[in-house]
C-alpha cells in the first residue's frame, strides 16, 4: 500500500516516494506566537500531525523529521510587546507556550524539530548572501530585495503571472523596488524593534526568507513534503521556493506541496481580521480536546470545513458510540496489530479521513457484534490501532464518559451512594429507592459490588 499525496505544484495526486525512507522530511509552516491560536489555525496543526502519524507508521517513527517553526519576529508581535510595554521574548514565550499547550489537548504529537526565527538569523543572513551573491536579490535602501524577474518560474505553484500579483495588488509597491513584485528579504527595524547585524546594515529579516533558511539549515533541500494552509500558496510558498531554489540554483525545493482547506464560521472564513475567531484556548475548557480533534478530521482536509455547534455534537455523539464499545470491551486484552487494509487505504489516499472515520465506525460494529473472544480481540485491536492514527481513542473509556464531572459532582455523588448505603442498612428500602432514582437523573449508574457500590456515568442516550 502506497501513500498518495495531493500536490499543489504538479495538480495532481502523486504515490508518495521519499528521498530517503530511512530520513523522510516534513516541514510545516507553524505559528506566529503573538496571539492564542484560533480553531482555524489549529486544522493545519491537525491535519499535518495525522500525516506525520501515517509517515511514522510507514517508515517507522525514528526516520521521519517533521519540522513546525515558530515565527517569533514579526509586526504583530513588536505591536503587542509595545502595546504591553514588555520585551519581545515575554510575548513569544507566552503564546508559544499556549498554542503547545493548546496543540497537546488536541493529541498533536511535537514536531522532531521547532526551529525558531531568532535562532536562526545567521542561516538567514547567509541564505541572502548567496541570493545576492547568484544575482537573484539586491540592496537598496537598508532593504535587501528579491528580483522576481530574475526567476522564470515565479508563479508556478500559485498558478499566477506576475501581472495577476500586481494586478490583484497583493505586491507591496515601494520606490526601492526594481519591480513591484520583488519581496523583502531583508529590512531596517524601527526604534524599539528587534535588530540584527547584517551586511546590508542593521535589521531584520523578512518572512518568507526565516523558512527557506530553516529549511536549508535544519532538514537539507530539497524536503519531502511541505505543509500548510492554502492561504500560504501565495505570496510565501511561491516565494519560499524562489529563495531556496535560488540560493543554490537548485531545481526542486520541495517535492510535494500539501495544503489544507479553509475554517469557515458560518460560511465567512475565521480570522483575527473579521473577529469571527474561536479559541482553541477557549474551546477545550467546556469540550473535550479529541472532540474538537474529530471534529477537525470530519472533512477532507483540502475542502473547506464550516465549524458549527452541530458538527461539535455529532462529533461527541461519533466519540461517545465508540468509546461506549470500547467500555464495554474493557475486559478484553489485546496484543498490538496493525490497522486493517480498509482503514490504511482510505487514509493513504491522500488523507481520506471521511473515509477513514468511515472504517472506524466498521470496526466499533464490529466489535459490538463480535460473537467468539477472538473476534472480539481481534476487533478491539483493530479499532485501537486505526484510531491511534487518527489521534482519537487515546483515553480511558469511564474517564471518558466522566468528562466534565468536577469535584462538587463527585462529592455529591458520593453522599448520594453513602445515604443510600444507611438506608439499605437499616432497610429503607423507599428511601433507597428514592435515591437510587436521584443518582438515575444524574446520569449515573451504580453497581453494587462485594466491596461495596462504585459508579460510573452513564453513555448519553
Ligand atoms: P497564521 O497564524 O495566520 O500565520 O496562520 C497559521 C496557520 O494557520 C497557517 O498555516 C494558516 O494557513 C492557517 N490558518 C489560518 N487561518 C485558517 C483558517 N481559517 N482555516 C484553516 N487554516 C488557517
Ligand atoms: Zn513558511
Amino acid at each position: 500500500m502506497k501513500l498518495a499525496l495531493y500536490d499543489t505544484l504538479s495538480r495532481e495526486k502523486r504515490d508518495f516516494e521519499p528521498q530517503d525512507p530511512k530520513r523522510v522530511t516534513l516541514y510545516v509552516c507553524g505559528p506566529t506566537v503573538y496571539d492564542c491560536a484560533h480553531i482555524g489555525n489549529a486544522r493545519p496543526a491537525v491535519v499535518f500531525d495525522v500525516l506525520n502519524r501515517v509517515l511514522r507508521k510507514l517508515y517507522g517513527a525514528e526516520h521521519v523529521v517533521y519540522a513546525r517553526n515558530v515565527t517569533d519576529v514579526d509586526d504583530k508581535i513588536n505591536a503587542k510587546a509595545a502595546a504591553e510595554g514588555v520585551p519581545i521574548g515575554e510575548i513569544t514565550a507566552r503564546y508559544e507556550k499556549i498554542y503547545l499547550e493548546d496543540m497537546g489537548r488536541l493529541n498533536v504529537i511535537a514536531p522532531t524539530l521547532a526551529p525558531h526565527a531568532t535562532d536562526h538569523i545567521g542561516a538567514i543572513v547567509e541564505q541572502i548572501g548567496a541570493l545576492v551573491a547568484r544575482g537573484h536579490a539586491y540592496a537598496a535602501e537598508g532593504h535587501v530585495l528579491f528580483d522576481v524577474g530574475s526567476y522564470g518560474d515565479y508563479g508556478a505553484l500559485s498558478g499566477r503571472s506576475v501581472e495577476d500579483m500586481i494586478a490583484g495588488a497583493r505586491v507591496e509597491v515601494a520606490p526601492y523596488k526594481k519591480h513591484p513584485a520583488d519581496f523583502v528579504l531583508w529590512k531596517p527595524s524601527k526604534p524599539g524593534e528587534p535588530v540584527w547585524e547584517s551586511p546590508w546594515g542593521a535589521g531584520r529579516p523578512g518572512w518568507h526568507i526565516e523558512c527557506s533558511a530553516m529549511i536549508e539549515a535544519n532538514l537539507g533541500m530539497p524536503i519531502d513534503i511541505h505543509g500548510g494552509g492554502h492561504d500560504l500558496i501565495f505570496p510565501h510558498h511561491e516565494n519560499e521556493i524562489a529563495q531556496g531554489r535560488c540560493a543554490h540554483g537548485a531545481q526542486t525545493y520541495a517535492r510535494y506541496w500539501v495544503h489544507n482547506g479553509f475554517l469557515t464560521m458560518d460560511a465567512e472564513k475565521m480570522s483575527k481580521s473579521l473577529g469571527n475567531v474561536l479559541l482553541v484556548h477557549d474551546l477545550v475548557k467546556s469540550v473535550p480536546g479529541e472532540v474538537v480533534r474529530w471534529a477537525l478530521l470530519a472533512a477532507h482536509y483540502r475542502a473547506p470545513l464550516d465549524w458549527t455547534d452541530d458538527l461539535l455534537t455529532q462529533s461527541r455523539k461519533n466519540l461517545d458510540r465508540l468509546y461506549g464499545a470500547l467500555r464495554r470491551a474493557q475486559g478484553v486484552e489485546v496484543e498490538p496489530v496493525e490497522p486493517p487494509a480498509a482503514f490504511m487505504e482510505a487514509l493513504l489516499d491522500d488523507m481520506n479521513t471521511p473515509r477513514a472515520v468511515a472504517e472506524l465506525f466498521a470496526l466499533g460494529k464490529a466489535l459490538e457484534t463480535a460473537e467468539s473472544g477472538g473476534a472480539r480481540r481481534k476487533a478491539k485491536a483493530e479499532l485501537l490501532a486505526a484510531a491511534e492514527l487518527l489521534g482519537v481513542l487515546t483515553g480511558d473509556p469511564d474517564a471518558w464518559f466522566e468528562a466534565g464531572v468536577d469535584d462538587d459532582f463527585r462529592a455529591k455523588v458520593d453522599a448520594l451512594i453513602q445515604a443510600r448505603g444507611e438506608a439499605r442498612a437499616t432497610k429503607n428500602w423507599p428511601e433507597a429507592d428514592r435515591i437510587r432514582g436521584e443518582l438515575t437523573a444524574l446520569n449515573v449508574e451504580v453497581m453494587d459490588g462485594p466491596t461495596g457500590a462504585t459508579w460510573r456515568m452513564k453513555e448519553p442516550g
